[in-house]
């Protein structure tokens, strides 16, 4: 017999759900949550997920340790197409020869970053402009199109940058421009480690729904004395699906909640640390992703599941580590999972 999907409490056929989506890689002692969602209500999460791996800070970190995870790494690159509403990811910085801010990108699987692919084009006033060149730029025509649309309309090409094997299709093109420079004449492609970048992540509210979800199924996998039908849960379940405008259940909070790295450690290894602090009154999921030894942990997500539904105190606090090999190990599990002991033991602040 089938279950009753919490969500549309439709008894249909059920989906084996990844509480932590597919792309942030496969760990070995995984739980997926079983019976509770079914296929349909899955498959809306999908945009939500998308959002979440490919325009968040998780995107980045996802390049720079190289997560295969499916179900993106076909798609074309974050740093030139956004994703389920939420924009690609800028990285603008000045290039060390050039007088002028350029795009970057990161190189897989390292810290440092090259320029992206693009065009460094002068306009008329003399201001000095960088340009995307994106998969579906194919003519000279697309550039004068693109750049009509941003309302350029004289100006001349003074530098771009692309890969080995495309120098000679935009010589090509470039030659309508009066583009006469040597090809990267100013820099060739190489990597650069020494520039300091800001990117600019721009994320919907998908981004965060995607948050409450990883939250609320994550604390589901752990709590089988829930059901998810439970009525307190509703508000959660609705913005999960629905979104709330001007709401979000989801806290950006600085700092880490693992006891460990409070005054400033970092770990050997590349970590998400979830735990789920159930007291008599309020549950409460908090997520930190991507701490290591590089990077110190910066901010972490407190996530509202709702009020306890329980009639007996029985406060819980448990926690679990998604720990990354250094390479991913024969089967190709690209980590595992540890459970840790409660942590931070102070008391949960009360939500109202
Ligand atoms: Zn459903």
């Amino acid at each position: 017999m089938n279950s009753i999907c919490i969500y549309c409490h439709e008894q249909t056929k059920m989906s084996r759900e990844h509480h932590l989506p597919e792309c942030m890689g496969k760990f070995r002692d995984y739980s997926f949550l079983y019976e509770k969602v079914c296929e349909k209500c899955n498959g809306k999460f999908s945009k939500l997920e998308e959002q979440f791996c490919r325009c968040g800070p998780e995107a980045l970190f996802r390049i720079f340790l190289n997560i295969q995870g499916r179900p993106y790494h076909k798609k074309p690159s974050p740093f030139y197409r956004g994703s389920a509403g939420g924009k690609r990811i800028e990285i603008k910085a000045k290039h060390p020869d050039m007088m002028s801010e350029i795009y970057w990108e990161l190189k897989p699987n390292s810290l440092t970053s090259m320029p992206a692919r693009q065009i460094i084009i002068q306009k008329s006033d003399g201001e000095i402009v960088p340009f995307i060149i994106h998969d579906n730029i194919n003519s000279a025509e697309d550039i004068e199109t693109e750049l009509l649309q941003a309302g350029i309309k004289d100006f001349h090409i003074i530098e771009f940058w692309c890969k080995e094997d495309e120098k000679e299709l935009f010589n090509s093109i470039f030659s309508k421009f009066n583009y006469n420079h040597t090809f990267n004449k100013i820099t060739p492609y190489k990597d650069k480690d020494d520039i300091l970048h800001e990117a600019t992540l721009v994320v919907t509210d998908r981004y965060f729904r995607a948050i409450a979800k990883i939250a609320f199924h994550y604390f589901l996998t752990y709590f089988p004395q829930f059901t998810g039908h439970e009525a307190n849960f509703n508000i959660i379940k609705n913005y999960i699906m629905e979104g709330v405008k001007g709401e979000s259940y989801v806290k950006e909070v600085r700092g880490t909640f693992i006891e460990d790295l409070i005054f400033g450690g970092t770990t050997p290894t590349y970590n998400h640390f979830f735990a789920v602090e159930k007291d008599y009154c309020n549950i409460i999921v908090k997520l930190q992703f991507f701490v290591g030894p590089r990077i110190s942990p910066q901010l972490y997500y407190e996530v509202f599941i709702g009020k306890n539904p329980e009639v007996i105190d029985y406060p819980q606090r448990i926690g679990h580590q998604f720990e990354y090999f250094d390479e991913p190990d024969a089967e190709d599990y690209e980590g595992r999972i540890v459970s840790i002991r409660p942590i931070n033991k102070k008391l949960l602040p009360r939500i109202e």
